[in-house]
């Protein structure tokens, strides 16, 4: 059983899609083409809630009341510089959404995490907030975000990922019990620099081919 705060996405698509970017023979183009389809495959998992009005609409035969988006305001948010691989296809499926940038380095002494840039929406009180970053390891950067997104007061916060360790998932836990997190996978624990394990290495290197 997963942690309480933890939903995994176990669409066969996704698993499939995870498996071959974890693989260190994947190319940088295949990594960032699956990053962004399994960003579009977790955006519409993470919006399955999303609320419903009604409008009347004129079909070819007749007129009907339909389900539309009751418009409820969405903010992506996208931790630099990984997140925005997945980023690029929740935007494919979310066109309109707003787009928030936190920048965070781990320091790569203490781990701790380090804001560099921030910019988001002025309107975040009213605002969804779906935090976006695809490796949850300590989850240093993750609570720094999630803060600094509460301290501009959104509305609520969702955090997606697509790995995360179990350090990472109790450390949110304990510090944002109320945010629920959304994950492909939960592996098996962080190695001694804090890498996930199996996991698939550096995010943003293999998604922009920095190293
Ligand atoms: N960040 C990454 O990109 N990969 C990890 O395994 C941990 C943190």
């Amino acid at each position: 059983m997963p942690p309480a705060n933890l939903t995994l996405v176990d669409h066969p698509l996704v698993q499939h899609k995870l498996s071959l970017m974890r693989a260190r023979e994947t190319s940088t183009g295949m990594f960032r083409q699956l990053m962004r389809e399994v960003g579009l495959l977790l955006g519409y998992e993470a919006t399955r809630g999303l609320p419903l009005g009604e409008t009347e609409i004129e079909t070819p035969l007749e007129r009907a009341r339909l389900p539309v988006l009751a418009g409820k305001k969405l903010c992506l948010v996208s931790i630099l510089r990984a997140g925005n691989g997945l980023l690029d296809g929740m935007l494919e499926l979310m066109p309109s959404a707003r787009v928030g940038h936190i920048g965070l380095y781990r320091d790569p002494a203490t781990l701790a995490a380090v804001e560099y840039y921030a910019k988001l929406p002025e309107d975040l009180p009213e605002r969804d907030v779906i935090l976006i970053d695809p490796m949850l390891a300590t989850g240093n950067s993750a609570v720094a975000a999630i803060a600094r997104l509460r301290e501009l007061r959104a509305r609520s916060i969702k955090f997606l990922c697509l790995v995360a360790a179990p350090e990472g998932v109790a450390h949110v836990g304990e510090s944002f019990p109320e945010v629920l997190i959304l994950a492909a996978a939960l592996d098996r624990c962080l190695n001694e620099h804090g890498y996930i394990l199996p996991g698939l290495g550096d995010a943003g290197d293999r998604l922009f081919g920095t190293k």
